[in-house]
């Protein structure tokens, strides 16, 4: 795979867009500068890349818009060294932007196709996330506390072993809902059971779903 002129033209084009849509942390637009998000798409895609679209990855799941990685990873507000938790690898796009601003990554995906296809890529870009094939609803135990927790499907509700995996005072962004819309939430944890619940607007997300695909 090639990163060209051609392809950092037009990173720097979709990082002008994400600014003028309300992005404004610069270690996010520094981390979309750094990450080629033609990787991670079907080489036909290649000329679309670093439009604001979605695109089809596999398993009839989604890569998410540029926009939303850019607002979800806002909402997060990590810091260098953080340990942070996601919910749907998919593409492995989200997992690598995370990376890129020098947070330890923890990604599980339900559909074994994705996680396989998502692995080398996330590596080619020298980053070394800790990627899982399970149920993203369970968490990952081993890994907890985490500073912040990510969900990039749509949540039916809020996942009771998310809220125990995560550290007081850190945030869990969860889009929340079934069908076709879905509210952005971040919950931060007050207290051991004390939650302060924000709400972003409508989103689009492909649903979490229950037990794993192969
Ligand atoms: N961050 C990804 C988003 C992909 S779409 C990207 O930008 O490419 C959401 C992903 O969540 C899909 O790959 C889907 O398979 C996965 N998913 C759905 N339900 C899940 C679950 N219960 N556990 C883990 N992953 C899940």
């Amino acid at each position: 795979m090639i990163d060209g002129y051609r392809h950092k033209g037009m990173r720097r084009q979709l990082i002008e867009e994400l600014k003028e849509k309300g992005i404004s942390d610069m270690a996010i637009l520094e981390a979309f500068d750094k990450v080629p998000r033609h990787f991670f798409l079907d080489s036909s895609f290649t000329s679309q890349a670093y439009s604001n679209m979605a695109f089809q990855i596999g398993a009839g799941q989604t890569i998410s818009h540029p926009f939303t990685v850019a607002f979800q990873t806002q909402l997060l507000e990590v810091e260098r060294g953080h340990r942070i938790l996601e919910i749907g690898t998919g593409s492995g796009f989200q997992t690598a932007i995370l990376c890129a601003l020098g947070v330890r990554v923890v990604s599980i995906e339900r559909q074994k196709e994705l996680y396989i296809k998502a692995k080398p890529i996330i590596q080619k870009l020298g980053y070394s996330p800790n990627l899982f094939y399970g149920d993203g609803y369970k968490g990952k135990a081993s890994y907890a506390p985490y500073d912040s927790i990510l969900v990039t499907c749509g949540a039916p509700f809020i996942p009771e072993d998310l809220k125990t995996q995560l550290k007081v005072g850190g945030r869990l962004v969860i889009p929340i809902g079934e069908g076709k819309k879905q509210i952005m939430t971040r919950l931060i944890k007050l207290g051991e059971d004390e939650w302060k619940k924000e709400t972003y607007g409508d989103f689009s997300f492909v649903p979490m779903l229950t037990k794993t695909a192969k």
